[in-house]
């Protein structure tokens, strides 16, 4: 009897490419008879995931242009955009399309792992065999966490030296040039098994109306839906995605042979018009573009300069050591590395309220799920932070930016998430990383959640007197305020002088510049002729931080210590 060949279905999720894809690979090394490209929408995604429209859009274009690829490589197949949770969609696909195999991109996010595992044990128990792959980073970050004596990777040099251990960077796989027919996708699974649904499937229910729908979207034909038809309005960012796309950037970065060879991350501007860094983190999140590729591109270009070339961690290729070095960190902590509490890696703060008058370690806090309440004025401070009003010009330039754009410089991300924590506010970290999480095109739990402990000297860095000055650091770059001014237009035409602090503006300036300081900024109308008052005086704010943090650094408590597991450390 001739063998079955294998009908395969391939599960992108976080590989929304075709190029250096080595689970695809794998698939196609099966030579199967039919091969379903699929994408499911997970519910955890869809509804616990804050996202903005235009992270939305970012995945769609992402979607749409990889279908688009597959159905040049294969009239017959394109990208099928199914709406169920994983957990429960998968045991049913397998019996109604008679899978062999089942085939994905390796994830190391906590969720991820949880959720495999289940749609894993689901395809052994229908005799359906599961190939994985890791292609998400450099290096497999499992095999990272164990050559770096299984523990998670608190720093670049940890991280190259368990690189090296490993071996080099595997070089990327070109694209395929060919793909088998997809197979039918019969979806009228027999009743009982439709039937089995449990909250997860909520997912069936339509943003946009709040209705079930099929499971292949409002038209039945697995299509990319639009952002209209998911019920979001239009996306604000001017950045699109996609694999065409970041191949295109890829290739335009480098062709400039100075710029990528000689790329120093700190010499690169957060207040310059164009960004002036790569912009490829967001397709890097979504998998359009393979961390590899870009890796030994710039190798390449290094090579090519010779002598001049920078090196890691400041050259590009730093930049990608520092994204592994957060996802093998995130691999070995697993669910704890995105909070405080339970994680034996970050250090407890008493983030709350120290004002002049306040002691460090009181404060009327109380341990509250995954962060602490904070004082009414401190939780005003991060409501106008978030709104880009705190009256700091430079850092409100930034976050209007992240809010409309969802992307800022790496820089500018330090400066707003140094301000919000040790730096001015002392609002807890995690609190940022959720208005990040929300705001961001390339929002990346591992990169995400470690940078915030990195800025606020939680882990990976503890120089914490170290801060950024909202006056001093926006004029280093940018003398005449040019980026305050698009993005704070309330201050367009005032003096150069004045544009970090206006504050300090003479009355004949402000009328000059035709804008007066008043109010929060929280409750104006919109006026554009008022620009809010600064919250607080930054250098007395700096003091008290500095002397709050030395005091919590002495007493050296960590996530998963008793008193913080248990809230006596926030008791008097
Ligand atoms: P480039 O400078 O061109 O770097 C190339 C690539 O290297 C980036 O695309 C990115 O994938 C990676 N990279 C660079 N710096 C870092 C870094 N410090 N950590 C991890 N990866 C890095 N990056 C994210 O991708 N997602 C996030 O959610 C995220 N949140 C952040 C939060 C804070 C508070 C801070 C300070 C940084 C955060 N970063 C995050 C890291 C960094 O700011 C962005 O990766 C970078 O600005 C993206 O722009 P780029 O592609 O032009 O970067």
């Amino acid at each position: 009897m001739a063998a079955i060949k294998p009908r395969v279905i391939y599960w992108f999720r976080t590989d929304l490419r075709l190029h250096d894809s080595p689970a695809l690979k794998a698939a196609l090394d099966l030579e199967p008879e039919v091969l379903w490209p699929i994408f499911t929408w997970d519910p955890h995604y869809v509804y616990q995931v804050k996202a903005s429209p235009s992270r939305w859009q970012y995945i769609l274009d992402c979607q749409q242009d990889l279908s688009d690829s597959i159905r040049k490589l294969n009239s017959k197949s394109k990208l099928f955009v199914i709406r169920e949770a994983p957990q429960t969609l998968f045991p049913k696909l397998f019996s109604a399309w008679k899978a062999t195999h089942l085939v994905f991109e390796r994830d190391t996010d906590a969720y991820a792992r949880e959720r495999d595992k289940v749609v894993t044990d689901a395809a052994k128990k229908a005799g359906v065999e599961v190939i994985t792959r890791y292609g998400r980073t450099l290096w497999d970050s499992d095999e990272i966490v164990v050559k770096n004596g299984g523990k998670p990777t608190m720093s670049i040099t940890q991280l190259q030296a368990a690189g090296q251990k490993i071996g080099e960077v595997p070089k990327p796989i070109p694209a395929p040039d060919h793909l088998p027919d997809a197979g039918e996708v019969p979806i009228n699974f027999d009743q009982d098994q439709a039937s089995k649904t449990d909250d997860l499937n909520a997912s069936y229910r339509s943003k946009a109306d709040n209705t079930y729908r099929s499971i292949a979207g409002p038209k039945d034909d697995f299509a990319v839906e639009t952002l209209e038809e998911l019920g979001f309005p239009a996306a604000t960012t001017p950045h699109r995605g996609g694999e065409t796309l970041a191949l295109q950037q890829l290739d335009k970065v480098m062709a400039d042979v100075k710029y990528a060879a000689t790329f120093r991350k700190p010499e690169t501007s957060p207040a310059s018009m164009e960004p002036a860094t790569t912009l490829l983190s967001p397709n890097l999140h979504f998998g359009a573009l393979s961390p590899r590729l870009f890796y030994w591109r710039a190798m390449q270009v290094v090579e090519k300069y010779g002598k001049g070339a920078s090196v890691p961690p400041e050259s590009l290729t730093g930049q990608l050591l520092f994204r592994d070095m957060y996802f093998a960190a995130q691999a070995a902590i697993g669910s704890p590395y995105i909070q405080t509490l339970n994680n034996p890696y970050v250090r407890f703060i008493p983030w709350h309220l120290p004002s002049k008058h306040d002691d460090a370690d009181t404060g009327t806090m109380a341990i509250s799920g995954k962060y602490h309440v904070d004082s009414p004025q401190a939780d005003k401070w991060f409501r106008r932070w978030k709104a880009g009003v705190t009256g700091f010009p430079f850092v409100d330039a930034l976050m209007r930016q992240l809010r409309i754009e969802g992307w800022i410089h790496h820089l500018g991300r330090h400066m707003v998430a140094c301000f919000l924590t040790r730096g001015g506010c002392y609002v807890h970290w995690e609190r940022g990383a959720d208005v990040f999480e929300e705001l961001l095109i390339d929002h990346e739990p591992a990169s995400n959640a470690g940078n915030w402990q990195w800025l606020s000297c939680t882990a990976f860095f503890s120089q914490y007197y170290r801060c950024y000055s909202p006056v001093a650091f926006g004029r280093k770059w940018d003398k005449n305020g040019d980026f305050i001014r698009k993005w704070v237009p309330e201050l367009k035409h005032l003096d150069a002088k004045y544009i970090y602090e206006p504050w300090k503006a003479t009355q004949a300036a402000l009328d000059d510049a035709g804008v007066q300081i008043e109010g929060d900024g929280l409750s104006d109308d919109g006026r554009d002729d008022i620009y809010p008052v600064a919250m607080f005086d930054f250098q007395e704010r700096k003091s008290i931080c500095l002397a709050a943090m030395k005091r919590a650094f002495s007493i050296g408590l960590h996530g998963n210590d008793e008193a913080v597991k248990n809230g006596s450390c926030l008791r008097k």
